[in-house]
């Protein structure tokens, strides 16, 4: 049986407090579902400076993580798992960098260039390994293998 499907792959995917209050929802899920993404779990949540330390934990050393803490409370913010083959770096792809005032002119079709503002506030968060993603996942909706927790209600 020659005929395999392709592997598909899970990731997370977040939009920050600004994406949310700047109302880019709509236009970042239909880039998601245009670029062959299935949204298998979403959630809105609200993250204290707990949660969001803990989320960001790798960067808790740096400069910026007082601040980038702050940022991540400042609102609720939208989870989803999204799932295709090679998700995890097709989503990083269509993000774009880091720096969203850097990505308006290296990447301008990326999504940090359409809604994001400086290297802090860059409205959309993307797993970055296959480590990253399990971690992420289970963080927001437990098991990363399980299918309990479908569409959470928004
Ligand atoms: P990414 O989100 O692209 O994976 P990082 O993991 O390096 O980027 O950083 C996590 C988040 O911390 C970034 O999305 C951004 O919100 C914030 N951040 C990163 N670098 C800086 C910086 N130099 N100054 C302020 N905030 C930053
Ligand atoms: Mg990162």
């Amino acid at each position: 049986w020659s005929c395999r499907a392709v592997e598909s792959e899970r990731t997370l995917a977040m939009i920050k407090p600004d994406g949310l209050s700047g109302n880019y929802t709509e236009r970042i899920k239909e880039v998601i579902t245009e670029s062959g993404f299935d949204i298998v779990k979403e959630a809105v949540v609200r993250l204290d400076a707990e949660r969001a330390s803990l989320f960001y934990v790798e960067h808790s050393g740096r400069s910026f993580f007082d601040s980038l803490v702050k940022y991540m409370t400042s609102g609720p913010v939208l989870v989803m798992v999204l799932e295709r083959p090679d998700a995890i770096l097709h989503w990083r792809a269509l993000i774009g960098p880091t720096d969203a005032r850097k990505a308006k002119t290296s990447h301008p079709n990326s999504i940090r260039a359409m809604c994001g503002l400086d290297s802090e506030k860059n409205c959309v968060h993307g797993s970055d390994s296959p480590q990253s993603a399990a971690r992420e996942i289970s963080f927001f909706f437990g098991d990363a293998r399980s299918d309990a927790v479908e569409h959470d209600e928004l």
